[in-house]
This record gives C-alpha cells, sequence and structure tokens, in this order.
C-alpha cells in the first residue's frame, strides 16, 4: 500500500520528532493533540530542530521550509479520518490509547494503517479492540527521533503480512532500520534499557551511590553515551515508571518491580526534564542533582 500522509496523535516529545521525520521524508502530516499548547510548543520545536539540522549542513534549507509546510496542526482528531496510516503517540496509558482509537475508528477510511508509538502496552490486546486488528501494528520509535537510527516494528498476533511489509517500506523511506520484535511486554530495548534504569534508581535508594557517581559510573565504565538516570528524566519518569509497571503485570516475575523512589517522584510531578525536576534540577545554567 502506498502511504501518503500520516496522522499523529499527542504532540509531546514524541509526537513532535515523529511529525518532524516523517514532513522531511516527504509525508502530509497531520498533528494533533488534546492541548493547543502541546501543538503551538511541538511546531515551534520543529522549527528549532529543522534549523539545526540546516545549520550544521545536514539539510537543505529548501528541505527544512518543504517539511514545516506539509505539517497540519488540529485539535479534532476526526481531522485524521483521510491519512493513510495513523501514529497514536499519545500518554502512556492504555484507557487513553483506547478511547482515542474508539473515538478515531468512525472517521477512517478503510484502508488506513493504524499504529502505537507504545513503549510496552500489547499490541494485540490495543488491536483487539479496533475494527480492524489486521491493520494494526505497534510502531516505536526512539527519542530524540530525528536522531535516532532505530525503529520497532512489533506484529499483534492477528496483523496481516501486508500491514507489516507496508511499515518495513515506510521506515526504509524514512531512512532508518526497523527492528521486528515479538509482542511481548516492552517488546527488544525497554525490556532491556528499562529494568537497567530501575536497578540505577535502586542504587540510589539503597544509598550505593549518589546520582552524579551513578551517571559518572555508568558514562565512564561503561561506555553509555548518558548515565541512567540522566536518561530516565530525558524519557520521562512517568513513561519509566509506566513500562516498569506494564513488565511487572505482564510478566508477573518481581525482579521488574519499580523502585519505590521512582514511583515517589512521579507522585511528585517530577517527571524529568519535561517538567524541569527529575534526578536532575534543569531550572539553572547547568543540571544539577536534586537529592
Ligand atoms: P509526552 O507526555 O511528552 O506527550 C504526550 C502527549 O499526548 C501530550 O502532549 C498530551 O497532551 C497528549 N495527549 C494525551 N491524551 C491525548 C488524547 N486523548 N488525544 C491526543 N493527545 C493526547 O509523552 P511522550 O514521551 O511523547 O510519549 C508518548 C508515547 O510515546 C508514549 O506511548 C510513550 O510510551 C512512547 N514513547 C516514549 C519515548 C520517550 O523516550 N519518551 C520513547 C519511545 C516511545
Amino acid at each position: 500500500m502506498d502511504i501518503k500522509s500520516v496522522g499523529v496523535i499527542g504532540a509531546g516529545q514524541m509526537g513532535n520528532g515523529i511529525a518532524h521525520v516523517f514532513a522531511l521524508s516527504g509525508f502530509d502530516v497531520h498533528l494533533t493533540d488534546v492541548n493547543q499548547d502541546a501543538l503551538d510548543k511541538a511546531l515551534g520545536l520543529i522549527r528549532k530542530n529543522l534549523d539545526r539540522q540546516t545549520s550544521r549542513g545536514k539539510i537543505e534549507q529548501s528541505a527544512a521550509d518543504a517539511a514545516i509546510g506539509r505539517i497540519n496542526t488540529t485539535l479534532t482528531l476526526a481531522d485524521l479520518g483521510a491519512t493513510d496510516l495513523v501514529i497514536e503517540a499519545a500518554t502512556e496509558r492504555e484507557t487513553v490509547k483506547s478511547a482515542i482509537f474508539e473515538d478515531l475508528q468512525p472517521h477512517l477510511k478503510p484502508s488506513t494503517i493504524l499504529t502505537s508509538n507504545t513503549s510496552s502496552i500489547s499490541i494485540t490486546r490495543l488491536a483487539s479492540r479496533t475494527d480492524r486488528p489486521e491493520k494494526f501494528m505497534g510502531f516505536h520509535f526512539m527519542n530524540p527521533v530525528p536522531v535516532m537510527q532505530l525503529v520497532e516494528l512489533i506484529r499483534g498476533i492477528a496483523t496481516d503480512e501486508e500491514t507489516y511489509k507496508t511499515l518495513l517500506g515506510v521506515v526504509e523511506k524514512l531512512g532508518k532500520t526497523a527492528a521486528s520484535a515479538e509482542d511481548f511486554p516492552a517488546f527488544i530495548v525497554n525490556r532491556i534499557l528499562m529494568p537497567m534504569i530501575n536497578e540505577a534508581v535502586y542504587t540510589l535508594y539503597e544509598g550505593v551511590g549518589n546520582v552524579r557517581s551513578i551517571d559518572e559510573s555508568m558514562k565512564l565504565g561503561a561506555n553509555h553515551p548518558m548515565g541512567p538516570l540522566e536518561l530516565a528524566d530525558f524519557i520521562g519518569l512517568d513513561t519509566c515508571l509506566a513500562i516498569m509497571n506494564v513488565l511487572h503485570d505482564g510478566l508477573a516475575d518481581t525482579k521488574y518491580r519499580p523502585c519505590p523512589l521512582l514511583t515517589k517522584y512521579v507522585e511528585a510531578g517530577w517527571l524529568g526534564r519535561k517538567t524541569q525536576r527529575g534526578f536532575y534540577d534543569y531550572r539553572g545554567e547547568e543540571p544539577v542533582p536534586t537529592r
């Protein structure tokens, strides 16, 4: 199937990056959110990130201008009805995602492929609540989307071969690399990454190290480009906690229990960079540990 237009639901960290890369690759993009502020912020960020790519000589100014011209924003979900492919990138909560697909369904063309950028929620279960489980897939981009090369493709139990092949073609057109994962909690990347981040939070919780020593240890001792706590702040602590809960519930193994300290940060509304406080405080010139 030839994909020309794409609907992106949720204009947060991931939604703006997804809209950016699709527009830059020549797709028409319709970006929606429940919050006008999020839409305005997303467009501003996309402009800023395109400018950065232009000034570094990675793309031409004309390509950046054309990309911005291909993005429409709307608060009305039904405006996405005529698109060929929908990528849901709203908050990592199953009830939110299911309600979005239910509201969108009556407005869709029969051929539209539905996907979710979920980091962890069962694709089979999300698909089963739609009118097209065979045209439903997990389409998992990494953060920041314009920079990261990998996209995980997750087939639900009912996903048909044509849908899978279409998405493989889309990933190729984006210039990215697809990794296929089976539909089990958190798929591949987060199944491995999140327990490591959660363990770093336990290391802090138990006083084995402080924020700086934990991050320095993993950067200099394991050659990770970012420390695990810095990375958790970057991903969003609410998203990290949601993924640990999905692993814990879905695999029923206590080794995935979320660290109580991670829960406490989320309860405080300290969600990382997006709220300016998490394991670090980002309100000053330089990030400083919050404890
Ligand atoms: P975010 O909190 O930055 O953005 C979520 C956006 O969804 C917000 O702008 C919110 O207003 C919007 N939203 C909430 N309910 C909505 C609705 N009913 N309709 C439309 N928009 C709605 O979150 P994020 O980090 O962008 O994560 C989005 C999704 O991407 C999640 O499923 C997450 O698991 C996944 N993901 C996140 C990362 C990451 O590193 N943050 C990486 C890969 C995948």
